[in-house]
């Protein structure tokens, strides 16, 4: 099946500040710098994507939120709306990450009312979705990410640009990751959701890996069937990682 280009997403999720902006820093212009034969994004906290914006401008990095309220304005103290992570700079959205949905209580529902205002705000959803270890364990991964495909995209998706990022959530931050074959497994099944529920437009969107991916697995990881990309958390803090990461797409 024709895939679209692959996409690699570093999300830096609550990092970026002294020490670590420095190096974050560094990685961004050395990502401008680079060629990279995939799409190449960076999400950084809500407080660096202008800055962030800034130091990428006139290459081809993108930028991504890691959140956004569902609503558009209002009184809801200390949330972000889909419009001004747009307005700072990004362009994607990471929504429905593992640890909003076990830190924040975040349901499927409330990521695709999520995606609902990533999609009126312009930006492109990148949703995540993922298995348990006590669901992996007790044999339901396919069951639990047909699930969460069912319920966090809305059929307002198809037809537009999105992502789905699976990341079992016993492989992020672990150093753990899935066979290959649980992978091609899981990432098959989250296809057949996805068409499932948005009919053909659930055939291109690419389906991102993620879960403690390194310059050393990713070669293997990306050259699985339906893996269209991966999303990366501790790797994209460290430029030397995230950069072999991109050299291995
Ligand atoms: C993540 O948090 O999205 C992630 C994939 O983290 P890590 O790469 O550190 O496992």
């Amino acid at each position: 099946m024709k895939q679209s280009v692959k996409l690699v997403a570093g999300n830096w999720k609550m990092n970026g500040l002294g020490e670590s902006l420095a190096e974050a820093e560094t990685l961004a212009k050395a990502l401008k710098e680079q060629a990279a034969a995939c799409r190449v994004a960076l999400c950084p906290p809500a407080t660096l994507i202008a800055r962030m914006a800034q130091t990428l401008k006139g290459g081809v990095v993108e930028i991504g939120g890691q959140d956004c309220h569902a609503k558009a304005s209002g009184a809801y103290t200390g949330s972000v709306s889909a419009g001004m992570v747009r307005d700072a700079g990004a362009g994607l959205v990471i929504l429905g990450h593992s640890e909003r949905r076990a830190g924040f209580g975040e349901t499927d529902a409330d990521v695709a009312a999520k995606v609902e205002a990533a999609l009126a705000a312009g930006l492109e959803p990148i949703i995540c979705i993922g298995e348990t270890l006590q669901e992996r364990e007790a044999g339901q991964a396919v069951e639990v990410v047909s699930r969460q495909v069912a319920g966090s995209l809305p059929v307002s998706l198809a037809g537009k640009a999105f992502a789905v990022a699976y990341e079992p959530v016993w492989a992020i931050g672990t150093g753990l990751t899935p066979t290959l074959e649980q992978i091609e497994e899981v990432h098959a099944a989250v296809r057949a959701a996805m068409i499932a529920r948005l009919g053909e437009g659930g055939r291109a969107a690419p389906i991102l890996y993620g879960g403690s991916v390194k310059p050393s697995n990713a070669a293997e990881i990306l050259a699985v069937a339906e893996v269209g990309g991966a999303l990366v958390g501790g790797a994209s803090l460290k430029a030397e990682d995230f950069l072999g990461i991109i050299r291995a797409v």
